[in-house]
């Protein structure tokens, strides 16, 4: 597991402690979609175009655009994208 996943791992524990999830529970949610963003997941295929796979908007890529991978992240929401 990586480090990121680990980290989100980890939060959802602390957050099972009903003392931090009472006064932190919120942090501790935001922290956790935060770093979900920060796991590469592929872009959707729309036909001519590309979609960010967590906001389902357009990442500004379509099958004409030379070199997609230089959009590292969904200027939308953040997720980072993976390519491969
Ligand atoms: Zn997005």
């Amino acid at each position: 597991m990586d480090k990121i996943s680990e980290s989100i791992e980890a939060m959802g524990t602390m957050k099972l402690d009903k003392s931090i999830s009472l006064v932190y529970g919120k942090d501790i949610d935001l922290a956790i979609k935060s770093l979900k963003k920060q796991v590469p997941k592929k872009p959707i295929d729309q036909s001519t175009w590309k979609a960010c796979p967590t906001c389902n908007q357009g990442i500004g890529v379509n099958n004409k655009t030379p070199n997609p991978k230089a959009i590292a992240y969904c200027f939308h929401c953040g997720q980072k994208l993976d390519w491969d």
